[in-house]
């Protein structure tokens, strides 16, 4: 399907107070630049180093969000640009971050990742220790970090039941809280499960594979 119509029919899926993240990882800059045109601005990237190649090459009108685990060492490459951080997952990487932002004179917006999939692998905080970051922030460290929101990814799994509980999970977190620290982005939803995030809560979806067809894992 054209990038146009896979946009537009995407698009009419999702409420309008729901914000939509192309992710445009493993896509060459020239689809990125096209589905740019149609009206899309905000693009996801989870490697550093292809999102600064990215950065570099493409309009400037372009937010991009880094929404994979985030090294230590590399916030330095994308704290002059990058947009939004979906994947906070730990105080040291906070710690840095805040450095990062008052290295650069800007102030960085970041979601932390939450680990709601019952799965071993996947990175996140658990959420006693998100409230403890958010706590932290509340007391006024990190005053060059903005902390908008959390972020989480549900199991690969082809249980609907599973997959909406561990979205509740992260929501009904976010609901309790939202008030308290000014959480403003629920970042929760990829191309076969984003249906399900809104209706469990989601306010921000990461799309990829059903905006741009399957990745090209040679880019
Ligand atoms: C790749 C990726 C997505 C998008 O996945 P699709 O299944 O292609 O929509 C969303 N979020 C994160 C963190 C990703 O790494």
């Amino acid at each position: 399907m054209p990038l146009k119509d896979s946009l537009q029919t995407t698009l009419q899926t999702i409420p309008s107070e729901v914000s939509l993240i192309a992710v445009s990882k493993m896509h060459p800059a020239r689809e990125i630049e096209e589905m740019h045109s149609y009206g899309q601005i905000d693009f996801g990237e989870n490697k550093v180093q292809e999102l600064m190649g990215k950065y570099g090459q493409l309009p400037k009108s372009i937010r991009w969000h880094q929404i994979g685990h985030l090294q230590k060492n590399k916030v330095k490459y994308i704290a002059p640009f990058v947009y939004l951080i979906h994947s906070v997952d730990s105080l040291e990487l906070l710690e840095i971050i805040e450095k990062e932002a008052i290295k650069n004179n800007r102030p960085l917006a970041v979601l932390l990742q939450v680990k709601i999939a019952q799965e071993e692998s996947k990175y996140g905080l658990t959420l006693d220790s998100a409230l403890e970051l958010l706590t932290f922030k509340k007391e006024g460290k990190f005053p060059h970090v903005a902390i908008k929101g959390l972020m989480g990814m549900a199991s690969f799994t082809y249980n609907k039941e599973q997959i909406k509980a561990e979205f509740s999970y992260l929501h009904k977190f976010y609901e309790t809280h939202q008030k308290e620290f000014g959480l403003e982005i629920l970042s929760m939803g990829m191309s076969d499960d984003y249906l399900l995030a809104i209706e469990c809560g989601s306010n921000m979806v990461r799309i990829g594979s059903k905006l741009f067809g399957k990745r090209n894992y040679t880019v």
